[in-house]
């Protein structure tokens, strides 16, 4: 029998893994409860502070997108927190959550993927905000996946008529 080793993620590719995977399984609940699967987590010193899924449907929310929710989750932190803070999302966010990572000082985003949808990327990199784009396949999927089935919700979510 091997030795049991406590938990240790060694490698940045594995930690990126790992919190994209937490923010996965975010969105997966999210689409569990009948909502749209977009989760995010936030992360500081290697802890993840906050989880949160798109809470649309579920609470009928304009304002908690996956992001916003991680965050509130989080609760309040001070400025240093917040600029040691990443926040991992499986889509590229949206101008309102974007706005948030900037006001907050929030320093590094990592995104699951930006090929269903793509925020205001340029605006925020050139804010100063590191941005990494995984272009993860599962990410892509649910989203492909649902949009398809949902297209009429979807587009409520990004402020578009059909
Ligand atoms: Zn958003």
């Amino acid at each position: 029998m091997p030795k049991k080793e406590p938990l240790r993620i060694s490698s940045p590719e594995a930690k990126t893994r790992f919190y994209m995977a937490a923010a996965i399984a975010e969105a997966k609940k999210g689409l569990e409860d009948g909502g749209i699967p977009i989760g995010s987590v936030l992360v500081i010193d290697g802890k993840i502070v906050g989880r949160g899924h798109n809470q649309r449907i579920q609470k009928g929310s304009v304002i908690l997108h996956a992001e916003m929710d991680a965050l509130e989750n989080a609760g309040r932190l001070t400025a240093s927190e917040y600029q040691r803070a990443t926040l991992y999302s499986t889509l590229s966010p949206c101008d309102m959550c974007s706005g948030a990572v900037l006001l907050y000082g929030i320093r590094k985003v990592v995104v699951g993927e930006n090929m269903t949808f793509q925020g205001p990327e340029d605006f925020v990199r050139n804010r100063g905000v590191e941005l990494v784009i995984l272009q993860d396949k599962e990410c892509i999927k649910m989203m492909t996946d649902f949009i398809e089935a949902n297209p009429t919700l979807w587009n409520e979510d990004i402020g578009e008529e059909d």
